[in-house]
């Protein structure tokens, strides 16, 4: 039954090792995915701000066009001023040229506007930008090393799963289910030391007959209260025996 005990320590040693190596199969993903999308969502603010900027460039060389055609018009304007022979005409077009004038100084004002955007936006254009790239050279690396690490963990994996295998094979097929049973209920811890009659797993008395029936070890022996499989270090029962 020791040997039983032994196989069931290598077990659970096996089982802790396999469970934080799939903390980590899991984990890494995640971690890479996280700084992904978090790349991913600087790169979109930036293109949003270009397609902004690029709006606005259309804006402004629309009102810019329009401006010189408004000039070309008061320049033909005023040269027709000299061709026009009646007083009511004469005040007419001077008329039309004074509104076109007024129009394109409002015009020239929102070109203007639209100019301090896009100076404003370049200014934050240029800013992320900077911050995109040294996010990007930084995450790059990080997940290179997530990747590295996560491709060891693969590698060690499969022959933790064979270990676990093999070991299982060594082990008493009756004990299995208790085994599994027991891991579950006790987040991975299988087995306690029974000391002086108390279960060191949890703390609690063992009775005098389980215990001499522990240091015997004639069969698999449960703490009455944590379910743990009870045994004794070898000192503590050669002790005991002298004792
Ligand atoms: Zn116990």
């Amino acid at each position: 039954m020791r040997e039983q005990i032994l196989v069931l320590e290598a077990l659970q040693q096996i089982d802790l090792e396999l469970s934080e190596l799939e903390v980590h199969l899991k984990e890494y993903p995640d971690k890479i995915s996280i700084l992904e999308e978090e790349l991913k969502s600087s790169k979109d603010t930036l293109e949003e701000l270009n397609n902004k900027k690029e709006k606005l460039t259309k804006t402004k060389s629309e009102l810019e066009s329009e401006i010189a055609q408004n000039e070309e018009s008061i320049k033909k304007s005023e040269e027709k001023l000299f061709e026009i022979k009646t007083h009511k005409e004469y005040q007419a077009l001077q008329k039309e040229i004074t509104e076109t004038k007024r129009m394109n100084s409002d015009l020239e004002e929102s070109l203007l506007g639209e100019m301090e955007k896009i100076e404003n936006l370049d200014k934050e254009i240029t800013k992320k930008s900077e911050q995109l790239a040294s996010k990007d050279s930084e995450y790059q690396e990080k997940i290179g090393e997530y990747k590295l690490e996560l491709e060891e963990i693969k590698v060690a994996y499969e022959p933790k799963k064979e270990q676990k295998e093999q070991t299982v094979q060594t082990l008493d097929p009756e004990i299995l289910p208790l085994y599994e049973k027991i891991m579950k209920k006790n987040n991975g811890e299988i087995l306690a030391v029974a000391k002086n009659e108390v279960c060191t797993g949890c703390y609690m008395n063992i009775p005098a007959q389980m215990f001499n029936e522990i240091l015997t070890l004639t069969r698999i022996i449960q703490c009455p209260s944590c379910q743990k499989i009870l045994y004794c270090e070898e000192e503590s029962e050669s002790e005991a025996k002298t004792a």
